[in-house]
């Protein structure tokens, strides 16, 4: 066992606030962060009033002017400060993300910290965000003597935005919204996941060291629901970018409504994995693993739906069956952990109740669905087989190490079984020419598909179809994103 060793933590360090460029405490005290792999306290995260949540939306709207007007050659050289400092300071941050998320110590090294700096580096770069428009002549009639009609159509900052963001990545998913909507000319009031929240807090003093202006990054937290709504029903907040729950998504919706919010909203998935019968059913084997190995299934992207050909089903549930015997599960500071914990206990019941729910339902456990004599928030590698669609651990968003299995005819019907989903974010098509998986992974409702591959293009727009989102980030997309579109137009004659 290779434990990775790291500078032991300061469960009272004091975390605090910033609003108005004012470090302060919180007005409410503080409240316990749990390490989902001992269960032990591994520090105190300021528990913001619902008066701090508005003095910083209020600051970052006096911010806005100045920031606004500063042109984006200046704001976006300033994110590229911010991803140099990131990149010489958040490893100082691996132990803390690792210990309140419980990600295993490769997945912290690898993607909590290093895609949180890349995340800043994509917006170092000013572009241009306006849209050509192509004059035109108008003739001499009634209203006017005619002329040429001509328009600007430029893209303006929305103004306030509130990020507020889920557990799973919580310096990856914030620092993907801060980026684009500072270049983008916005000020922001950041709300990271009530579970965790310390490094985002310690981010946000290494970002601040940039020379933002005072206002335009704010801090807060809570251990609830409030900050979050409070943050939703403030008239100073001009738009909300979420990323959550489709449940909590669909509030934030209801509520922001009054105040016509504007919104990205990034929200749950439950990604089809289509395999035809000329597939490469290894290559299909080592993703559909990586729902077990990767966060333990907490990723909204995971291949957690397999729907596989009749042809190919046994040879499919044979290899995954294998393979997750071999994953190691435990302690996440070793280093050949693979399956780490889940956040918290409440969710490792809910896990655990979906995986039950599954079997009385019909289907049958392969492997896993039992809970580790361990102390922390573990749910073993759980492959769950003869599924239908009906089933609840087909329908709903597990957010676990929990992989099921159904069988298809032919393409047409693992489209079909495919889009018998609420959900529609990342789905994946494995087939025996990546034309064939094209051809299967057009008619996926789905805002993005992987062809016989994970990786996504970084600059391709994110987000999802259905209950899994409205709106699209990333590249360029992610600038628009943050924007309010301007048309100044004029007659010349
Ligand atoms: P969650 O919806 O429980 O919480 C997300 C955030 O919303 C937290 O900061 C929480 O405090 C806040 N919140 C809760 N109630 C609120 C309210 N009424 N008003 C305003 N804010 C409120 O999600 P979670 O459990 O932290 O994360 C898991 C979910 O996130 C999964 O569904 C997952 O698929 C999704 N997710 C989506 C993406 C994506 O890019 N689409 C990425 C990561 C995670």
């Amino acid at each position: 066992m290779a434990l990775a060793e790291l500078e032991p933590l300061n469960v009272d360090e004091e975390y605090r606030l910033l609003i108005g460029g004012e470090w302060v405490a919180a007005e409410s005290g503080t409240y316990e962060i749990v390490n989902p792999n001992t269960t032990q306290v591994i520090g105190h995260a300021p528990e913001a009033s619902i008066s701090q949540v508005n003095d910083a939306a209020a600051a970052a709207k006096a911010a806005l002017p100045g920031w606004r007007d500063t042109p984006m050659a200046e704001r976006c050289a300033m994110i590229g400060r911010a991803a140099d400092l990131l990149e010489q300071k958040l490893g100082g941050l691996v132990g803390l993300v690792q210990g309140e998320t419980g990600a295993t110590i490769n997945v912290s090294e690898s993607i909590q910290i290093p895609s949180c700096a890349d995340r800043f580096r994509h917006y170092e770069t000013p572009v241009n965000v306006d849209d050509p428009i192509e004059p035109y002549p108008v003739a001499e009639n009634p209203l006017g003597p005619g002329g040429l009609s001509c328009a600007h159509v430029i893209r303006q900052p929305v103004g306030v935005v509130a990020c507020i963001t889920s557990y799973n990545f919580p310096l990856v998913n914030m620092s993907g919204k801060i980026a684009p909507a500072l270049a983008m000319g916005n000020t922001l009031v950041i709300k990271p996941a009530p579970q965790d929240p310390l490094a985002v807090i310690k981010m946000g003093e290494i970002i601040e060291e940039a020379g933002f202006p005072p206002g335009v990054i704010n801090i807060i937290t809570g251990s609830g629901a409030v900050a979050g709504a409070a943050l939703v029903e403030s008239r100073d907040v001009n738009m909300i970018s979420f990323t959550g729950s489709s449940a909590v998504g669909a509030k934030i919706m209801q509520s922001g409504g009054s105040t016509m919010k504007r919104l990205l909203m990034e929200l749950g998935g439950k990604g089809a994995c289509v395999l035809t019968d000329d597939c490469n059913v290894d290559g299909a084997v080592g993703a559909i693993a990586s729902v077990w190995g990767f966060h333990s299934g907490q990723i909204c992207t995971a291949p957690t739906r397999v729907i596989v050909h009749r042809s190919r089903y046994d040879e499919l549930v044979d290899k995954l069956t294998a393979v997750a015997g071999l994953l190691k599960l435990g302690d996440p500071l070793d280093r050949e952990t693979i399956v780490g914990p889940v956040i918290t206990e409440l969710h490792r019941d809910r896990v655990e109740h979906f995986i039950a729910s599954g079997v009385a339902d019909g289907a049958t456990l392969l492997c896993g669905g039992r809970r580790p004599d361990l102390p922390g928030y573990f749910v073993e590698p759980t492959l769950l087989a003869d599924c239908t669609s009906d089933m609840r651990v087909v329908q709903r968003e597990i957010f676990g190490p929990v992989v099921v299995v159904l069988a298809h005819d032919d393409d047409d019907h693992a489209v079909e079984l495919a889009n018998d989903s609420d959900y529609g974010l990342f789905s994946y098509v494995f087939a025996g020419t990546t034309a064939r998986a094209f051809e299967v992974g057009k008619r996926i409702e789905s805002g993005n598909v992987g062809l016989n591959s994970m990786a996504p293009h970084i600059h391709a727009p994110f987000g999802g179809f259905k209950m899994s989102g409205v709106g699209r980030d990333r590249g360029v997309y992610g600038l628009h994103a943050y924007s309010e579109i301007q048309a100044l137009s004029w007659m010349s004659s």
